[in-house]
């Protein structure tokens, strides 16, 4: 199976979006560009992005917050500029945030709005403004049936935004955080019916609890294992996974 050409990715500073990027660009096949995004490119934060851009000439840093809407068609700007003429195979909606406290008790109407804001509505302005690039690879492509490699949108979800399995992991409630995956889920299904004309794939893909920042210390699994299994994943997708959850073994998580 083919692999994307051109992949954009949010949050890919820190974390599963930055081991994202590394594995990437050491893959046998990289893409021949790699847009990755983060809200502070020259701040310290994105140190470790600028070490590879400095050596890796197919990466490209984008200034890109989520939660602002004009700063996402800016950075469409730019990254239409980039591709001069070439489509966007692959965007992976990454960025996200958790607030670990948030009980049914302590939750407050501030952390649900933020929590939302960057969770779902980020990933879906991002699918909006992104539209016409990830078309136009679908239209290039010379591939049938929907794919990674043709044109495809990739939301890191959580198991913990499945409605069904909530039970099984409530001893943990973070009520802001679970809201705004089970609207990512949704919007992810809403995203594969009213995409796939356009021959655009939707999945939305749980990494598993990993050692990040997010994760904490405690989780189950390295950011290695995680992405390494998410990776080998995207090539596997096509029409029948689209408007799914998957987790990062390609395991269906039931909404
Ligand atoms: P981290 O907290 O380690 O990293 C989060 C990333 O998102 C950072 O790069 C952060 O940037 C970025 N980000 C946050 N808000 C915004 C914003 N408004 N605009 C742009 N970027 C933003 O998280 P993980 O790497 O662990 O998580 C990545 C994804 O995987 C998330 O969507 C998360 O929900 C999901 N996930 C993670 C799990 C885990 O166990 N770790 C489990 C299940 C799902 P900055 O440095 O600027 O803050």
């Amino acid at each position: 199976m083919a692999a994307a050409r051109t992949v954009l990715l949010t949050g890919s500073n820190r974390g599963i979006g930055l081991e994202l990027v590394k594995q990437l660009l050491g893959s046998p096949r990289p893409p021949a560009w790699i847009f990755a995004t983060c809200r502070d490119p020259e701040g310290p934060r994105a140190q470790e992005l600028r070490d590879l851009a400095s050596k890796h000439p197919n990466l490209v840093l984008v200034k890109l917050d989520v939660e602002n809407p004009s700063a996402i068609t800016d950075a469409a700007k730019v990254v239409e500029g980039k591709l001069n003429g070439m489509g966007l195979n692959l965007l992976i909606n990454n960025a996200g945030i958790y607030t670990p406290t948030a009980s049914l008790e302590t939750v407050d109407a501030e952390d649900m709005v933020r929590t939302y804001k960057t969770n779902a509505v980020g990933p879906m302005l991002m699918a909006q403004a992104f539209l016409p690039l990830l078309k136009k690879a679908a239209q290039d492509s010379k591939e049938k049936g929907l794919s990674c490699s043709k044109a495809a949108i990739i939301n890191m979800s959580t198991i913990l935004g499945s409605i069904k399995k909530t039970a099984d992991s409530f001893f943990h409630p973070v009520i802001s955080y679970r809201c705004s995956k089970a609207a990512l889920n949704m919007l992810t299904m809403c995203q594969a019916l009213t995409y796939k004309e356009a021959g655009i794939l939707c999945v939305a893909l749980h990494p598993g609890w990993v050692k990040t920042d997010m994760g904490s210390q405690e989780a189950d699994l390295t950011v290695d294992t995680s992405v390494r299994g998410l990776l080998s994943v995207l090539p596997i997708l096509s029409e029948k996974h689209s408007g799914t959850l998957l987790n990062w073994e390609g395991k269906a998580i039931p909404w």
